[in-house]
């Protein structure tokens, strides 16, 4: 494809993890309403461990984008994962997407999810993924938002055109979305490879699932050649094969939450392997992006 101009192992990824649970998906949101949540079997502490087990084994250092919901009934999760040396950041309270919520919705929910984990870690998080990407051009009044909550970055751009999520012309890479009086918000979006002049969706979940190894790593072989950095995502529940089965068709006529979890554990360890991974956060900083922690004290 493009001409090789550095080693795809010089650069650094970011890894990440969206803390949920497995019926809080959006795929599942007609069946298990919010309200209903609590009467749910919670597996997301022993899933999420699976994935702080397997991050340890290969020392590796993450970001946990964490839905609040969770971390409110489950606070010594949140501290084993900072206590592990991971970024603890935010995936808001509920997982109501955020086109669906409103501006002021939205506030009250990201002031909520950041309250609660500057309560559990003592720090404010510094970063934000949205709930299934859903910072659409529907939905661009809520940088500002991010900004004013005190956020430094965002991973939520998805720059391709799904039924859900996306922003097709959105730039590939870490860049700058919002800038006001000085402050600045920066965009990771999430990764994509680039064939015949099209974004096709590389960053995780069911991407890396349900689609071939090999094709995962040829999409960040060539991002990483290129020079810039990948960001991986995935959730808890995707490396716990045995969670409680629900019929559903999804938000786009079909699901592929329950495709191929089997597999993903050892995907996962192929990647941990083949690429270098730190903190979103890291990445930025290391990008000059965001100050480096010593400077921002
Ligand atoms: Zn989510």
């Amino acid at each position: 494809m493009s001409t090789p101009d550095r080693p795809a192992s010089a650069v650094t990824n970011a890894f990440s993890i969206d803390v949920e649970d497995w019926f809080q998906v959006s795929d599942f949101e007609d069946q298990v309403r919010p309200e209903d949540w609590d009467g749910h079997e919670s597996r997301v502490v022993a899933s999420t461990r699976r994935l702080l087990r397997l991050l340890a084994e290969f020392r590796v250092k993450a970001t946990f984008f964490v839905l609040t919901w969770n971390a409110e009934r489950h606070p010594s999760l949140v501290e084993e994962i900072a206590a592990d040396g991971h970024e603890v950041a935010t995936h808001g309270h509920a997982h109501r997407l955020v086109y669906e919520l409103g501006p002021d919705g939205f506030r009250r929910d990201l002031d909520r999810s950041i309250s609660i984990l500057e309560r559990i870690t003592g720090s404010p998080p510094a970063g934000y993924r949205a709930p299934s990407f859903s910072v659409t051009s529907r939905s661009m009044w809520a940088l500002p938002a991010m900004l004013d909550a005190g956020l430094e970055y965002d991973s939520s751009v998805f720059p391709v055109q799904d039924a859900l999520y996306g922003v097709p012309g959105a730039r590939r890479f870490p860049f700058v979305i919002h800038e006001d009086h000085g402050r600045r918000l920066v965009e990771f979006p999430m990764t994509t490879a680039r064939v015949a002049g099209r974004n096709l969706p590389l960053g995780g979940g069911a991407y890396l699932r349900v689609l071939p190894y090999p094709y995962m790593r040829w999409g960040m072989r060539q991002v990483n050649r290129g020079g810039e950095p990948a960001v991986v995502y995935l959730h808890p529940w995707e490396v716990d094969p045995g969670h409680p089965k629900i019929r559903s068709r999804g938000k786009r006529g079909f699901s592929t939450h329950y495709l191929n979890l089997d597999a993903m554990e050892g995907k996962l360890r192929r990647l941990l392997s083949d690429f270098h991974f730190a903190p979103v956060r890291e990445v930025l900083a290391e990008r000059g992006f965001l100050p480096r922690p010593a400077e921002a004290a």
